[in-house]
């Protein structure tokens, strides 16, 4: 990042912080409990230009580089992570149309995208599959200029409140190997697809999670990202290595907001005659958890760093995304003992830690997946 840029996002960072301190901080518990979409903080965001961090500038985005976007990701989400899910999955939207999309395509659909009038995210997931997504069955079958999609999409972020989804389909069922027939496609609600939802989840409430439905919806085939069929599935992986950033950056966030937590009550809780903190026992969580927040930062800044200089980094990104969200869901219990029966009220932000940070563990590929993936790249990096 320039200098100049530098400069800007000091300045940008103060009013950010400043928004959710005043603004989104006071009213979290009352949206949340009430799994209310945050419509005055979401149209903040926009005019913060945060729907385009990470857009080019070319394009009318921020331009941010990984570093800078996870460190937003951070922020937001030591204060309300659903917060941050209106924006990554609509920015994995983005980063996948910036990197993989035609000419025409960036034309079209970014400048939307950053102003935020375009707003959406990724669907790849159906009812029956999520992790093993060249099982996906959502079809798309050319005819002439158009392409006829059905199929059934479900857990999508922002399908319900969005306009436009970037959608993994199958253009060819018999190909071997089955990743050869997927591709993407760019769609707009317009275009005729249906939502329903939003579906009941046990935490990141407020931002809408739903299911699509495409019965015979049709698109011109010029929707297909990059103009190429047989390439959706490494589209879909290509957007992996950000995608983990941004959850690591929010496992940071939570794990730390439950640190906080956990420390400032610990001064003011009292037993036996003095602070809880002077208790052995609880010192030992509070340095456990200090050290799980940094630990976690630090690899997400190294994951990012090595995405901004143009390196692969799934390695580093699988490391910082399992290692985060990890210590987001232990520091979440952590702090929820800490807190005894207060931690386990609604009246306390912690109980919102404890139910936000699993989704952490599943989404951008589950942990058990994230850890195989770390073993395969040491292995290959091994044998070279
Ligand atoms: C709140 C929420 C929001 C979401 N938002 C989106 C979205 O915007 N877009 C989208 O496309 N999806 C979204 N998802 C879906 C999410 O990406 C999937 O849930 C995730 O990929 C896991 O898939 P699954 O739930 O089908 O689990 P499954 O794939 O059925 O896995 C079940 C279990 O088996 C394990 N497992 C599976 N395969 C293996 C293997 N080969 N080796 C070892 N263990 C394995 C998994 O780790 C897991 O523990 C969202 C999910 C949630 C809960």
């Amino acid at each position: 990042m320039t200098a100049v840029a530098d400069v800007e996002w000091a300045t940008e960072r103060d009013a950010l912080a400043r928004w959710l301190a005043r603004d989104v901080e006071p009213h979290v518990r009352e949206l949340e409990h009430a799994d209310r979409y945050p419509v005055e903080m979401v149209e903040q965001m926009r005019a913060f230009g945060l729907f385009g961090a990470t857009i080019p500038q070319e394009f009318g985005g921020l331009g941010y580089p990984a570093s800078v976007y996870a460190e937003i990701v951070e922020m937001i989400s030591e204060v309300w992570m659903s917060l941050t899910g209106v924006l990554n999955s609509h920015l994995m939207m983005a980063h996948l149309t910036a990197r993989f999309g035609t000419p025409e395509q960036q034309k079209a659909f970014l400048p939307a995208m950053a102003a935020g009038d375009l707003r959406g995210g990724l669907a790849l997931t159906e009812p029956d599959c999520g992790t093993d997504l060249q099982a996906i069955r959502t079809v798309a079958r050319r005819e002439g200029d158009v392409y006829r999609v059905t199929g059934t999409k479900t857990w999508i972020t922002n399908g319900g409140r969005g306009n436009c989804l970037a959608v993994l389909v199958k253009t060819d069922t018999n190909a071997s190997p089955r990743h050869a027939g997927m591709s993407m496609l760019l769609m707009r609600k317009d275009d005729g697809y249906a939502t329903s939802g939003p579906l009941g989840k046990l935490g990141y409430k407020g931002v809408d999670t739903v299911e699509v439905v495409f019965d015979d919806v049709v698109v011109p085939v010029d929707r297909l990202l990059g103009g190429t069929e047989g390439l959706g599935f490494q589209q879909a992986q290509g957007g992996l290595e950000l995608g983990r950033i941004n959850v690591a950056a929010r496992g940071v966030g939570v794990a730390n907001a439950a640190f906080r937590a956990a420390l400032t009550y610990s001064t003011q809780r009292h037993t036996m005659g003095k602070p809880i903190g002077e208790h052995q026992a609880i010192q030992l969580k509070l340095a456990d958890m200090a050290c799980r927040v940094a630990s976690s930062r630090a690899l997400t800044r190294d994951a990012a760093a090595a995405f901004d200089a143009g390196r692969r980094c799934d390695l580093e990104a699988g490391m910082a995304k399992l290692v985060a969200t990890e210590a987001a869901l232990e520091n979440a219990t952590e702090a929820l003992r800490v807190h005894g029966a207060y931690g386990y009220s609604t009246e306390n932000h912690v109980e919102r830690y404890y139910r936000d940070a699993p989704l952490l563990c599943i989404g951008e590929g589950t942990n058990e997946i994230q850890r195989i993936v770390i073993a395969r790249q040491l292995l290959a990096r091994e044998r070279q």
